[in-house]
């Protein structure tokens, strides 16, 4: 099938083009990477633009529970529901940890959402690039909201908040000392901190740890992207369905407030510039990997072992036979 074939059909909403679309992103094939930037190029043409939310947490503090429990609240108001993973651990022998259909079960059988399992990837950089380039295909397809979930383990969430409009921290309620276990650069990265499980027992815990980082969240320099009073931290519990409505408001809030004032639009110019500074450095480094490079490599490794040559002078010799 020719390519225009193809993106037609994701743009009519077809979702075994869209899943197809996808693996062939996915594929790290040189052949299969051409298609996939041909088909990229053909469906920018819809010229369609959901809302990305990007949404991050450690293992356990109930980003499933939460995607399954908005999702349903937003596909129930009428809105067509994406949901991609980037998830820096995944490989064939590991297995995946997120985007597992089964953790979704209700989500996942609703006709207006479409559960994205993560690829199997074992380098990040590739993983990126990849789910950045699934999100324009879910994108072209005509959802409404994709939602990007990522494990908290540092440099994915980077990943995430440059690919996503919005950022999302989620927390599980915690003992007073245990602000410091989030980095200060991902404290920086989020527009909103929910604390989820703001229900039962640990319902008040939920809002000391959310009085925390709202304070927290204060003490951080101001951003020219975010109106007053954000970013900002709320109580959510996914499993009894509270504060999710609010939630969503928020985020509308806070979209609505970008696209009013130019940094939407100016976040995601950004966030190409950014995309393509990476694939050209990706691109940079995948270079040493092939051809007599390796093997150059090796030898010079070996001359500077034995002190044959000093590394800066094997370094130029590597670096001019790179740029050959
Ligand atoms: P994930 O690892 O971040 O995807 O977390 P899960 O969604 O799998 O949830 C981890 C555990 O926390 C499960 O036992 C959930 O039932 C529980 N959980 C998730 N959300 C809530 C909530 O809002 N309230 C309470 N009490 N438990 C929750």
């Amino acid at each position: 099938m020719d390519i225009k074939t193809v993106a037609d059909k994701i743009i009519a909403g077809d979702r075994r083009a869209l899943a197809r679309a996808i693996t062939l992103v996915e594929s790290g094939r040189s052949d299969h990477r051409e298609q996939a930037q041909a088909l990229l190029e053909a469906v920018k043409g819809a010229g369609r633009q959901a809302v990305r939310i990007g949404l991050s947490g450690t293992p356990g503090v109930g980003k499933s529970t939460f995607i399954e429990s908005f999702g349903c609240m937003l596909t129930a108001a009428g809105l067509r529901v994406a949901v991609l993973a980037v998830d820096p651990s995944s490989n064939r022998s590991g297995g995946s940890i997120l985007g597992d259909k089964t953790r979704m079960e209700r989500l996942s059988r609703d006709p207006l959402a479409y559960i994205r399992p993560s690829p199997s990837q074992s380098q990040l950089g590739g993983v990126a690039r990849r789910s950045r380039e699934a999100v324009a295909l879910c994108e072209a397809a005509g959802f409404d909201i994709v939602l990007i979930e990522t494990v908290g383990v540092g440099q994915s969430e980077t990943m995430v908040a440059e690919m996503a409009d919005l950022f999302v921290l989620l927390l599980a309620p915690a003992g007073g000392d245990e602000l410091q276990g989030v980095k200060r650069g991902i404290m920086e990265m989020a527009d909103l901190i929910f604390v989820n499980k703001a229900d039962g027992d640990l319902k008040s815990a939920a809002m000391r740890t959310c009085a925390d980082y709202a304070g927290a969240l204060r003490l951080l320099r101001k951003r020219p992207q975010d109106p007053e009073t954000f970013p900002k931290a709320m109580t959510v519990s996914a499993l009894e369905e509270e504060g999710l409505s609010k939630a969503w408001a928020t985020m509308q809030e806070l979209v609505d407030w970008r696209r009013a004032n130019g940094f939407f639009a100016g976040t995601r110019a950004q966030q190409a510039r950014y995309w393509f500074d990476q694939d050209v450095r990706q691109g940079l480094l995948g270079k040493l990997d092939t051809g007599e490079i390796p093997e150059l490599m090796n030898r010079l490794g070996e001359a500077v072992a034995t002190g044959e040559i000093t590394p800066s002078a094997a370094a130029a010799q590597a670096l001019a036979k790179l740029s050959e």
